[in-house]
């Protein structure tokens, strides 16, 4: 969170929800669409819910066996949701974590059932709202271009935002930036380009893709490799004046202090890369709203 100031916090209430769907996105993706039954639902766009991984059985063994490695309870995961509160249904878009033997230290745990565990029809427990990362209520006031700077299911948040701002009627421009491994990777591809198509003179979608090896895919609006700060100089002409919400990886806790133990500096993640970008761009910090993943 950047230093601005944090919209009130509501207290989180507990809720049983039903799955009414599961949508798979791309090949390791998938949207939960959740009923609320008659509970009232208010939330605000960027906002995410919490969900214990203890409630499912299917994981007991492995809940257990990871806490009896980790030394320490596995805690709550959070997800953001995709739906923005004017939209009938609320969805939230998990990502599959896979393990890669001799990469990940440990299998993931609660991901992977969300995903591909048929939940359809299933009642589950979630904890929400919270988060700050929401668009403060004078945004107007505040920019008049809002750079969305997204990699992987960091595009949760942002498309939530994003949907949010344009149902309003806000007036800001919107660049959205979506950092992915290959094309097949990008999240809601298809709906971005059906707001930047209905919103021209409002949204600019862009896209920078670090390992997609058919070349015919790359053009004006989709580069090869990470984000840099070439393209960011490019696409943020208002640097004093712009609002940016970045959201995905960064360096986490173990690699931190994996890092230290070692004494070898821990290596930058999204989340460090573009910080570091942004602010050699002269972006002041408090311009900068980030939610981070990992
Ligand atoms: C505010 C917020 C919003 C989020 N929103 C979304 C969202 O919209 N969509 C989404 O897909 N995700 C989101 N996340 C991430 C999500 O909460 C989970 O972290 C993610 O789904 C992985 O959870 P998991 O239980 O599947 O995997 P985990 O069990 O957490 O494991 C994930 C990875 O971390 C490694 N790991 C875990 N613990 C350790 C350890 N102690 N030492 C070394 N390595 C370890 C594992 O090896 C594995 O590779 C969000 C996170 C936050 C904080």
């Amino acid at each position: 969170m950047s230093a601005e100031a944090a919209p009130r916090l509501k207290k989180p209430v507990d809720y049983e929800v039903t799955v009414t769907e599961v949508k798979m996105e791309t090949r390791d993706t998938a949207t939960l669409f959740l009923d609320f039954g008659e509970a009232p639902v208010e939330y605000k766009a960027g906002q995410f819910l919490n969900i214990d991984p203890h409630q499912f059985r299917a994981l007991t063994p492995l809940a257990a066996f990871l806490q009896a490695q980790k030394g320490r309870r596995e805690l709550f995961r959070s997800y953001s949701m995709c739906s923005a509160p004017h939209e009938p249904r609320v969805a939230i878009t998990v990502k599959d974590e896979e393990f890669i033997p001799g990469i990940t230290q440990y299998p993931a745990l609660l991901a992977p059932l969300l995903v591909h565990g048929r939940l359809t029809g299933a009642r589950i427990r979630v904890q929400g709202f919270m988060g700050p990362y929401v668009f403060p209520d004078d945004v107007e006031q505040r920019t008049e271009h809002i750079v969305h700077i997204v990699a992987g299911s960091g595009a949760v948040p942002n498309f939530a935002l994003l949907k949010h701002a344009l149902h309003r009627g806000l007036k800001m421009r919107h660049t959205f930036l979506c950092s992915n491994k290959t094309w097949a990777d990008v999240l809601f591809r298809e709906a971005l380009e059906a707001l930047e198509a209905a919103y021209p003179d409002k949204v600019r979608l862009v896209h920078t893709l670090t390992r997609e090896t058919d070349e015919s895919r790359f053009g004006p609006k989709v580069h090869k490799g990470r984000v840099s700060q070439a393209l960011l100089e490019e696409l943020i002409p208002d640097r004093q004046t712009c609002l940016v919400y970045a959201c995905g990886p960064a360096i986490s806790p173990w690699e931190r202090r994996k890092a230290m133990e070692t004494r070898t500096p821990a290596t930058p993640r999204f989340m460090e890369t573009v910080l570091g970008h942004l602010h050699t761009l002269g972006i002041d910090d408090k311009r900068i709203k980030r939610e981070t993943y990992g």
